[in-house]
């Protein structure tokens, strides 16, 4: 796995460590014909713990089974407004993480060899659901896992800060597209090339904490550059610096 490199022989056992517990204690189920093998468990195991390292499996006590996809999946979903009215639509995901409940994985995304280049990755979506979880040990996800009460504020205040600056961002980006340039197109997607985290990141603060993290593991050199105390917090809550790594 191209995400490891930071990892000396010592990080390297504990995380062989807590991937067996892992697998010990939790169930990956195939769905929808998908055949769960040992290179998808040992897949699985190792890129969820990756985030763990310093936390320790007990981290991932709420919950028991990993569900894996052969591909992406439907989830429909339904939501009442401001105003009463119920909207009704169905989203392709390529993972979701439910509080106390499963996580729901799609191989292909998941797999760490899907590419013939894993390095070139910006994203890892094991990586970005088991945030979620972390998150979600204490209640609705909103980008603050649990932690002292003393760190807790700064945290909070960090990564609002941090998400706010970034929804800005985002927004002199898009405005700075020329009409002509399709936002979807290879050409548009080469503007957005230029943020230090996918734009999805803006959603909410959740989602900003869950894709942070997961730049951080896989692409830690912009997220450090351009938010370095939010880097600072991330690196004391995982017990590691990527940006270590001798790649
Ligand atoms: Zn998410």
């Amino acid at each position: 796995m191209p995400w490891l490199g930071h990892l000396d022989a010592a990080g390297l056992a504990r995380l062989r460590e807590l991937s067996a517990g892992f697998l010990a204690a939790k169930t990956i189920t195939g769905a929808a014909g998908f055949e769960v093998d040992d290179r998808v468990r040992v897949a699985i195991a190792a890129q969820a713990c990756l985030p763990i390292l310093k936390l320790g499996l007990a981290a991932y006590d709420d919950f028991v089974e990993i569900v894996v996809y052969p591909d992406r999946f439907l989830v429909s979903r339904s939501q009442v407004d401001e105003a009463g009215v119920v909207h009704e639509s169905t989203d392709e995901l390529a993972g979701e993480a439910m509080e106390r409940g499963p996580v729901v994985l799609s191989w292909p995304d998941a797999d760490p060899n899907a590419d013939a280049d894993p390095a070139s990755r910006g994203w890892n979506v094991v990586i970005h659901e088991f945030a979620h979880k972390l998150d979600m040990l204490d209640g609705e996800p909103d980008g603050v896992p649990p932690l002292p009460a003393r760190r807790r504020a700064a945290w909070t205040r960090e990564i609002e800060g941090a998400w706010e600056s970034f929804c800005g961002m985002l927004d002199r980006l898009e405005e700075s597209i020329p009409r002509h340039v399709d936002p979807e197109s290879p050409q548009g997607e080469a503007w957005y090339a230029s943020l230090p985290l996918d734009p999805y990141a803006a959603t909410d603060v959740g989602e900003f904490f869950a894709v942070a993290a997961e730049a951080f593991f896989v692409d830690p050199e912009p997220l450090a550059e351009v938010f370095p105390d939010l880097y600072r917090l991330l690196t004391d809550y995982f017990g590691q610096d990527p940006r270590s790594a001798v790649r």
